[in-house]
């Protein structure tokens, strides 16, 4: 088991027989073990400084109905709103106060918001503030979507792949959705220049071993600058309402193997792990974290941006209590920076 770590720490890269008995295998003492080599990979990188982005939840209006998301077409008990691009502005301005050098839109497939209005709201952005990053997270758009947002001055796109393995994505979502497009989606983003992250549901329903090999493996072979992982967490509202959590445990080996494999990329500690368990999020930084991502939404829709159920929303997770979420990781021995946090390749 060592020696496996040990591997991925010096090659970045393992073969789907090693990623599976790494995964089958592991005890607490490797994930310790993996965990301190993650933590001080990072260390050695980003030293004890942790990026900030501000979240702006701009529309929980979905047209895709996935399982697992309490955003889903179907939910009818979903609250919608959408914020206008004065609204976004507004978050900005306010996030930009606050210390906040990238800002985060990120929504539902909502067709109400037009690409042309986004595009729009990314420009306006870049041109009030011009040292700060804009990375979008809107789903899956045509090709030529992507490449307006890229003019429009947007940086970097989040768009999970959720599973890499094609008949669990079949498992997670309506037909509708196709793992291929979802796939391609993600090499058109990286072709145009965009930041690009990705990530996977850990212990989303029907989840075997074998997945999680096959969304390590399209991570090592695609490379992403960012990685967001998170455990599932079930959502009352959805098909999915009975299903039991990802486990924190399993998450935050996970974390620790993906800031082995790619030392350099930009993890956050989610807050969807912070939700599953308090503490979750410094437990992430510990293995190998390096980005927090407070939410800048406006107050009173942050219950209705509901992914999973109870999703966290204030303390250290708002985006004013700066000041809080610094007294947690100081506690740990890291700080928040003021810094657009861009992906460095050394
Ligand atoms: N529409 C955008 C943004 C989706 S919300 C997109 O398609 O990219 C951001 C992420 O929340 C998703 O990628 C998914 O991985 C995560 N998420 C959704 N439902 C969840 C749940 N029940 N538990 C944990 N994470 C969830």
């Amino acid at each position: 088991m060592k020696q496996l770590i040990d591997r991925l720490a010096e090659t970045h890269s393992l073969t789907q027989e090693e990623w599976y008995e790494l995964l089958t295998c592991y005890n607490k003492k490797t994930a310790a073990y993996a965990a301190e080599k993650a933590r001080k990979t990072a260390q050695l990188r980003f030293g004890n400084n942790i990026y900030i982005r501000g979240l702006i939840e701009f529309t929980n209006i979905c047209k895709n109905d996935c399982y697992y998301c309490g955003l889903r077409a179907s939910n009818a008990k979903c609250r919608r709103y959408r914020l206008t691009p004065e609204d976004i502005l507004s978050c900005c301005q306010n996030g930009y106060r606050l210390g906040f050098r990238t800002f985060v839109l990120q929504g539902g497939e909502d067709p109400g918001f037009s690409d042309e209005t986004l595009c729009n709201v990314v420009q306006t952005i870049k041109q009030a503030y011009p040292d700060c990053a804009v990375t979008l997270s809107v789903g899956e758009r045509p090709r030529r979507v992507y490449e307006d947002f890229k003019k429009a001055g947007a940086d970097r796109y989040l768009l999970r792949h959720e599973t890499a393995d094609d008949d669990h994505y079949r498992q997670l979502h309506p037909e509708s959705l196709s793992p291929a497009v979802r796939k391609q989606c993600i090499y058109d983003l990286k072709e145009l220049g965009f930041q690009v992250g990705t990530g996977f549901l850990v212990g989303s329903p029907f989840q075997k071993a074998e997945h999680i090999c096959a969304d390590l493996l399209f991570i090592q072979h695609l490379m992403p600058q960012m990685i967001g992982i998170g455990p599932f967490i079930p959502h009352q509202d959805t098909p999915f309402a009975g299903e039991p959590a990802g486990s924190l445990e399993l998450t935050l080996f996970l974390i620790s193997l993906l800031r082995l494999l790619h030392p350099n990329a930009l993890i956050p500690a989610t807050t969807a792990i912070g939700t599953l368990q308090e503490g979750g999020r410094e437990q992430a930084i510990l293995c190998g974290a390096n980005v927090v991502m407070p939410n800048l939404s406006p107050s009173d829709h942050r219950k209705d941006y509901s992914l999973y159920n109870n999703k966290l929303t204030d303390g250290a997770e708002a985006a004013e209590s700066r000041d809080a979420l610094d007294a947690r990781l100081n506690a740990i021995g890291y700080r928040t920076v003021t810094d657009r946090g861009d992906y460095q390749s050394r």
